[in-house]
């Protein structure tokens, strides 16, 4: 099914390089460790999902993503005080250390970071990282299948380089 396109319920194995507008490559997959995914799962983000349908195998592109379309944008509000007694006695507190925080109402852990130890507290950056960075996107279509019923039933690829590899 050399013909196969990238479509929903396709399993999509592609090589990528990630730069920044600055020209910051933040992340890269090669021949050697494609990236795997299973297409129409929210595996990826969606702005490069709707860039990617319909390309065939050896397609390259370059696509340009918007914050909004990939990690949101900056939010200024997101920059926290976070007062020295939330934190367990045990952490020794340092600017530029990665914290692991849970968000109270969907229970989803994220890594954020200490930009200063304040009088009144840890200033903290709730942010992405990559928050209001458009991403641009090198992308190959390196193989094209259909996705097997469990891969469907569990919304990612199985078998090498995906999930359960
Ligand atoms: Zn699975």
């Amino acid at each position: 099914m050399s013909d196969m396109t990238v479509q929903d319920d396709a399993v999509v194995t592609l090589t990528y390089t990630l730069t920044l507008d600055d020209g910051t490559e933040v992340d890269a997959a090669g021949t050697e460790d494609p990236l795997v995914y299973l297409h129409g799962h929210d595996n990826i983000i969606p702005g490069l999902e709707i860039a990617l349908t319909g390309l065939k195998v050896g397609d390259s592109r370059q696509v340009s993503i918007a914050p909004a379309n990939a990690y949101g944008d900056f939010d200024p509000d997101a920059i926290v005080t976070i007062p020295y007694e939330d934190f367990p006695d045990d952490i020794e507190l340092e600017e530029g250390m990665a914290l692991e925080l849970q968000n109270e109402r969907t229970g989803e852990f994220y890594e954020a970071f200490i930009e200063e130890l304040s009088d009144e507290g840890a200033i903290v950056d709730l942010n992405h990282p990559l928050a209001g960075e458009a991403l641009n996107f090198d992308v190959t279509i390196v193989a094209i299948r259909a996705a097997t019923r469990d891969e469907l039933d569990h919304g990612h690829p199985h078998g090498p380089g995906g999930a359960h590899a």
